[in-house]
């Protein structure tokens, strides 16, 4: 699905059941600095992702780079059979690459969300650790896509980033922010180690101007995605009368 010009959001499903609903990953195509890929899906998704990007006219081999907005299985899953078809560079916050390469073990699955979902433990043997090239800072512009802000939006992971791409306004989101069927939502708490954080991360979230929000689980937000994501900040911050 094209959400912007070059910019496209790769619906990949997440299971076999349609019921498990889909992975969103955000495709920014950019014929000047090489196109870049967020996110990469679960373990041996890679022809999956193949297809999609297929479908958005490029081939495994046209990404220049791929940025993991946050260590998640879900999210760097097939990363490292991507970069060797093709050789991307890659990209994460310094204080999440640690959690990407292999140098420190994932924070997530804990030992209560494999309790709920005992079939991740199969996919946790399954992942590889992908190298990080370069480490993000909070603030940095990406030369990509006419100028791609880098926001660090602790709280789902302590060093997980989202994306904005200034031009079109479109914000990748990553897990920062969650949607239903248009409907903006808050980061979702089972799975946020940080709450009060990711709290945070919505109202840094919302100093921006937004025309559009990928949110990886849940997808597009277009529909007043300025107005959704204020009031959602608002709801966030807290309410003094509890
Ligand atoms: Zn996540």
């Amino acid at each position: 699905m094209k959400v912007a010009d070059g910019v496209y959001v790769l619906p990949i499903p997440r299971g076999s059941r349609e019921a498990d609903g889909f992975l969103n990953l955000t495709l920014v195509l950019d014929d000047k600095n090489g196109n870049t890929l967020v996110d990469t899906g679960l373990p041996g998704q890679e022809e999956g992702i193949s297809a999609a990007l297929a479908e958005a006219g490029i081939g495994v081999r046209d990404l220049e780079r791929i940025v993991f907005t946050h260590q998640d299985l879900d999210h760097v899953g097939s990363g490292a059979a991507l970069v060797r078809q093709s050789g991307a560079k890659v990209l994460a916050h310094a204080v999440e690459a640690p959690y990407i390469d292999g140098g420190l073990r994932p924070l997530k699955p804990t030992p209560e969300m494999l309790e709920q979902r005992p079939q991740m433990s199969e996919m946790m043997r399954r992942l590889e650790p992908v190298g990080v090239d370069e480490l993000l800072e909070d603030g940095e512009l990406l030369d990509l896509a006419g100028g791609t802000r880098i926001i660090f939006t602790p709280g789902h992971t302590p060093g997980h980033v989202s994306l904005y791409l200034e031009g079109p306004r479109v914000l990748v989101a990553g897990d920062a922010l969650t949607a239903e069927e248009g409907h903006l939502n808050g980061p979702n708490p089972p799975v946020t180690l940080d709450m009060d954080e990711a709290a945070r991360s919505v109202g840094r979230l919302a100093e921006l101007e937004v025309e559009t929000i990928v949110c990886y689980h849940g997808g597009v937000v277009n529909e007043n995605a300025n107005g959704q994501l204020r009031r959602l900040a608002g709801e966030s911050s807290g309410n003094p009368e509890g």
